[in-house]
Formats: structure tokens, sequence, C-alpha cells
């Protein structure tokens, strides 16, 4: 615990009160007056109290501050204090080490702010004051942006107050989605933009550059068609992937959508317990190759009850077609299976299922692009957004938008160190 001070060497070692103290200072050496260079004359020491990081209990630094004062009676610098920079910043009162303990505590440990502060035994606000221009100076670094060639785009809420007093609720998060040499998506976060528009997005891509645009070779989004523009817009050489997941679950929400109508048609209510259709909601959302017998007896059941029955059938054979072209081994088998859902589904008398037909139609090149991209998709970006989740709750809520977005980038993995 005491090696690591650099720059000062120890004096002594005491426990007052369960506090290990230590008390520093530098080596006695000539200082030159930092206005005109004058060999200064010394003042004698200040007692500053530094917190270190704790070990079994909590640690002091005393460093005994050197004082100076310029030689010429002339010079505008009379008296000032020495710095050592490895040890701790001028005028911070957590030492240098414990700033970067404190810094790893919370991108590896889960830790919070106020949790760091009650182990220092200081106040949350020492603790960022020390914390925040580190994570700024990270965050500035362009160089964390090189080499990015998927990227992902996607939004989140960050809040539930007035807008008006902290600016738009959603943030549109942008994340590498490099894979490792296993094929792994290795995601990372790489910015938070107030606002979810496509605007957002593009002006963002915009203040990249074009090195980091031009490298760009593949950009996820969900089916938001503001993203879509501003990848168009900005992102010229990039093939645009519509996320899997997120098709997916358009078609489940098409045959939720059939079956709810059909049962409002039959029976004049909502479902509910005992009618056919309500009993089978869970089934109908499920992958066919998952449903044990039991569950397709009880699906064919429901379906044969009733021959209107048979148009939310369909619609769930749609659903599960949809879902097959992602299951297939092939990308070729896959993609043959997707142009002709793009082709046919538009055309189709169950209107729900037309509807999403037309929507697979509108982003026809980005739905087939699955298949000749290696099966990009945007789930990088949803497990991003389920870390920044974690470390909003951990942290009971932000009201800061800048301070919320240096977090995220530390605990998302967007920031080097
Ligand atoms: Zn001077």
């Amino acid at each position: 615990m005491l090696v690591g001070l650099e720059g000062v060497h120890v004096e002594q070692v005491q426990r007052v009160d369960g506090v290990l103290v230590v008390t520093v200072s530098t080596s006695p050496q000539p200082m030159g007056c930092p206005a005109c260079g004058v060999i200064a004359v010394g003042r004698g020491r200040r007692r500053r109290v530094l917190h270190d990081v704790p070990g079994a209990t909590r640690v002091r630094v005393i460093w005994r501050q050197r004082m100076w004062r310029c030689a010429d009676p002339d010079c505008v610098r009379g008296v000032f204090l020495e710095q050592v920079p490895t040890l701790v910043k001028a005028r911070g009162s957590i030492t240098r080490r414990a700033t970067v303990w404190a810094i790893r505590q919370l991108r590896r440990e889960h830790a919070t702010i106020a949790g760091i502060a009650r182990q220092l035994g200081t106040s949350w606000k020492t603790v960022w004051r020390a914390v925040e221009p580190e994570l700024a100076r990270l965050a500035a670094d362009e160089s964390r942006f090189h080499g990015v060639t998927p990227l992902g785009v996607g939004e989140h809420i960050w809040h539930h107050v007035d807008p008006r007093r902290r600016g738009p609720k959603e943030l549109t998060g942008m994340v590498d989605l490099t894979r490792d040499k296993d094929g792994k998506t290795r995601a990372r976060l790489l910015d938070l933009v107030p606002g979810r528009s496509g605007k957002a997005y593009r002006d963002w891509l915009q203040a990249r550059g074009d090195a980091f645009r031009n490298n760009v070779e593949v950009a996820a989004l969900d089916p938001f068609a503001g993203y879509k523009t501003a990848i168009d817009d900005t992102l010229e050489d990039a093939v645009a992937v519509l996320d899997a997941f997120h098709v997916v679950k358009l078609g489940t929400h098409a045959v939720d959508e059939v079956r709810r109508r059909v049962q409002q048609d039959t029976l004049g209510h909502r479902g509910r317990k005992g009618d056919p259709l309500y009993g089978i909601q869970t089934i109908l959302r499920a992958g066919e190759e998952n449903l044990t017998d039991k569950q397709r007896a009880r699906l064919t059941a429901a379906i044969d009850a009733n021959p209107v029955h048979d148009e939310v059938f369909i619609a769930w054979q749609c659903a599960q077609r949809l879902r097959s072209a992602y299951r297939a081994e092939h990308l070729t088998e896959g993609r043959r299976i997707a142009e002709d859902i793009a082709d046919t589904f538009a055309t189709c008398p169950i209107p729900e299922i037309a509807r999403l037909g037309r929507t697979l139609r509108r982003w026809r090149q980005a739905f087939l692009a699955y298949f000749t991209t290696n099966r990009t998709n945007n789930g990088g970006t949803e497990a991003i957004n389920g870390i920044i989740e974690l470390h909003r709750r951990l942290a009971r809520g932000y009201r800061n938008r800048h301070n919320y977005r240096l977090r995220m980038l530390l605990v998302a993995g967007g920031l080097k160190q």
C-alpha cells in the first residue's frame, strides 16, 4: 500500500483512530521560480491532507508541501507552492493513484461515485471533481474512433422528467460492432447524443470526418427511417443492415394483431381466460421448432375451434417463414426465402401481413443485407443498452447529461485506458 506514491518519500506511518496516516515529502533540491527562473528561497511547509486508496482501513496522506519565494524582489510571482503531479493534481484532494483506482472501480466493479466517496471518507463532489477531468480527457481523444468498420445505432430513454428542464428524453447511441478473431461481437459504446432523430445521427457522423466515414463498411439499425436517411446521406459506401431481431419482432407483432382482431370480430370483446385464441397467445409468439407436442395440440385445437381462426394460422405461418429465413443454415437459402417474402407478403389478403410486407418491401435492401454481410445485426447495440440501464439504476438516475455520457462511455467500453 505504501509503494506507488511517486515523486515523494515516506517520512512516517501512523495509525490514528483506525486510519492509516502516511506523511510524505519531496527530497530537498534547488527550485527555480516558475515565472523568471531565479533560484527560489524556501518558505517552510504546508500540510496538505489527501485521500488515498483504502486498504483494510482508510488511508490519509499528509503531504508536507514546500512553499517558496522568488529571490528576485521585483518578480511578480512572489510566493509559490511546489507541485508533484504524480502525487496529486494542483488543488486536488485525492491522490493520483486513488483517482486511477476510483476509475477502475467504476469501470470494472459496478461501483458508484457515492460508494467510492464512502470508501475514501469524502464527498460525492470531491470524487467526481477528481474523476470527471480524466474521463473528459479520454472522451475527447478522437483516436478511440479509429478502425470502426461495423457501426450500430440505437436509442434509449435516459430520464422521465420534463424535457423543458432536462432536454430530450431519448439519447441516440453509436456502437462499434467489431468482432474478435472468433467472430464474436465485442460491442463498444462510441458516443451518446441528445434526441432520437436522423439529424442527431447525421450530425455525429459528419463530425467524425471523412476518414471515419469511409472506413465504415456496414451500418446496422433498427427499423427507424430517420437513422436510415442519415446512413444514406453520410455513409455512401456503407451497407445498411436492418436488425434481424426487430424484423422477427415485426412478424410476431403482426400475428398478435390478427389474433386480437379475429377475437374481437368473433366474440365482440377482447380476449379473456377461456377464449380459445386467448389461450394460445404465448404459443403464437414462440418459434415453431421450440413447441412441445402438447403446445402443438393446443394450437391445432384453438385454430380448429372456428373456421375464421384460419386467418390467425396463416399469419402465424407467415411469421414462422420470416423466422426461417434467419434460421436457414446457409445464407444463400436464407436470402432466397427473404427475397420471396419481400416479393409476396405485400399482396397477402390478411391486412396485417400485407402491411408487414409493405414495410419489408420498403426496407428491402437493408432487410436482405443481413444475408450478404455475414449476419450483421444490431444485437451489440442492444447489449450496450442493457449495460447502460444497469448502471443508470446503480446510480439511481442522473440529472446531468454530460456526467451521464462520460459514465456510460466508461462502463460500456468507449474510453481507451
Ligand atoms: Zn521569479
